[in-house]
């Protein structure tokens, strides 16, 4: 019979990976790209505008001058709009890239995104135009699951990094080994995260490069 684990995630080697080395697992949107301004600036470009007064995303897309935000249908239609044919356009989050590269000297990476299966093409795209090479999945809902099935792949030292806690206690719930740890890229953004005692949250990439190895090196 297989193990459960391996129907819900790829191994590690199919994905270019070594099990020899710790497993970083990391997120792109709002961790390691500006997610809110690139959608936002595409938003602009349909005479939108994102208010960024509360820790949402579809009720924070208005038209200008309105108090009601817009429709949480058009809001997600224009969202899956701006995967499809704009998501390699947004910004790296600052000092993500250098930190990325000084982790890879001692550690796998793996993105493990939450997007649209019609964004793979273009988020691939924007990770190599950064000098990404690292194995990208596009997954949906919680991430625990998938990244139970990944870690369990290794005996290596093992961490994740989102901007959600949703996920994050996802994760930390299916694979309490695993080193969890909250970032938040945009700075308008930060004051009205959610955070929790679980996960360290460091919006610092630099600090954050530096936890994660220290993490992997226990
Ligand atoms: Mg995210």
């Amino acid at each position: 019979m297989p193990d459960p684990l391996s129907l819900i995630a790829p191994s590690l080697a199919s994905l270019g990976l070594s099990t020899a080395r710790p497993l970083v697992l990391i997120d792109v949107d709002e961790v390691l790209g500006l997610f809110m301004q690139g959608f936002g600036d595409f938003l602009k470009s349909h005479d939108l505008e994102m208010r960024i007064d509360r820790f949402a995303l579809f009720q924070n897309i208005y038209r200008p001058g309105a108090t009601e935000h817009l429709d949480l249908a058009e809001g997600k239609k224009l969202f899956d709009a701006f995967f499809a044919g704009h998501c390699d356009q947004i910004e790296a989050a600052p000092g993500a890239i250098d930190a990325l590269n000084r982790l890879s000297d001692h550690a796998e990476i793996l993105i493990l995104s939450n997007a649209p299966a019609e964004a793979e093409r273009l988020r691939t795209d924007w990770l190599r135009k950064h000098g990404l090479a690292h194995p990208l999945i596009l997954n949906t809902g919680p991430k625990g699951p998938i990244a139970a099935g990944l870690v369990a792949q290794t005996s290596h030292p093992t961490a994740f990094v989102d901007d959600l806690l949703g996920n994050l206690d996802s994760v930390a719930d299916h694979s309490p080994l695993t080193s969890t740890f909250q970032h938040v890229a945009d700075l308008r953004l930060r004051p009205h995260a959610p955070r929790s005692d679980r996960h360290p949250r460091i919006d610092d990439w630099t600090d954050l490069g530096e936890a994660i190895e220290a993490s992997i090196r226990r």
